[in-house]
């Protein structure tokens, strides 16, 4: 039996929740025209689900999500991949807890990125889901694993699941697909809210203790047992 299908009912379900997890990007305003993706690590395999390159978020079904390879090769679907699914396939090779992954230019997180500044930790909010800053990678061409890399030197180094990379956009992980939309709806969000405090005056920092104990909580005690 191959692994396609070994693993047939598993990408099946992905491919749905995929397809379905593209309709939160437009809806809050992270994306335009077709700049922006969400994929699923398969588990149990080394693929992945994505969007395919170039489609209308309107035109997303779950049968045109493509299943590649962890070095970005077609395995299964009739369209050709995101341009960037050789990052997405990086960061799930290189870290192996991660089995979601976004990818947006949206506004405010990306003119952040525009100046190759951190997101400081200056909201409860951006302590509770990002444990501190949102720090910035490095500037990368598309077209080799250079943006992969920067995604994964830069998330090793922070418990931040999102990276502003330089003069570009915004990346989030999260231990599945939802998490990393909502780590990247969470991102513009707080980008925007610290965008418009900088326009009165400097937002007052949170001590790195009380960073710790929001964090904490945050990660493992907040919502339903
Ligand atoms: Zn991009």
């Amino acid at each position: 039996m191959s692994v396609l299908q070994s693993v047939g009912a598993t990408i099946k379900q992905l491919r749905a929740q995929v397809a379905a997890l593209h309709a939160e990007l437009p809806r809050n305003a992270l994306v335009v025209w077709t700049a922006g993706n969400v994929s699923a690590r398969v588990p149990g395999a080394d693929l992945l689900v994505i969007k395919p390159s170039g489609v209308s978020y309107d035109d997303i079904r779950p049968e045109n999500m493509v299943v590649t390879d962890l070095d970005a090769n077609l395995v299964d679907g009739d369209l050709s991949p995101s341009s960037d699914t050789s990052a997405h396939a990086y960061v799930y090779k290189h870290l192996p807890q991660v089995g979601g992954v976004v990818h947006t230019h949206s506004t405010y997180a990306t003119a952040w990125a525009a100046r190759g500044e951190p997101i400081p930790c200056v909201l409860t909010m951006i302590a509770d889901e990002f444990g501190g800053e949102i720090p910035v990678g490095p500037f990368a061409l598309i077209g080799d694993d250079s943006i992969g890399r920067g995604i994964v030197a830069t998330l090793r180094a922070h418990r931040s699941p999102a990276v502003l990379m330089r003069n570009h956009g915004v990346f989030t992980i999260g231990p599945n697909a939802r998490a990393a939309v909502k780590a990247a709806v969470m991102c513009e969000d707080v980008a925007r809210t610290v965008h418009i405090a900088r326009q009165l005056g400097a937002p007052l920092p949170i001590r790195q203790s009380d960073v710790d104990a929001l964090y904490d909580r945050y990660q493992n005690a907040y919502g339903q047992a």
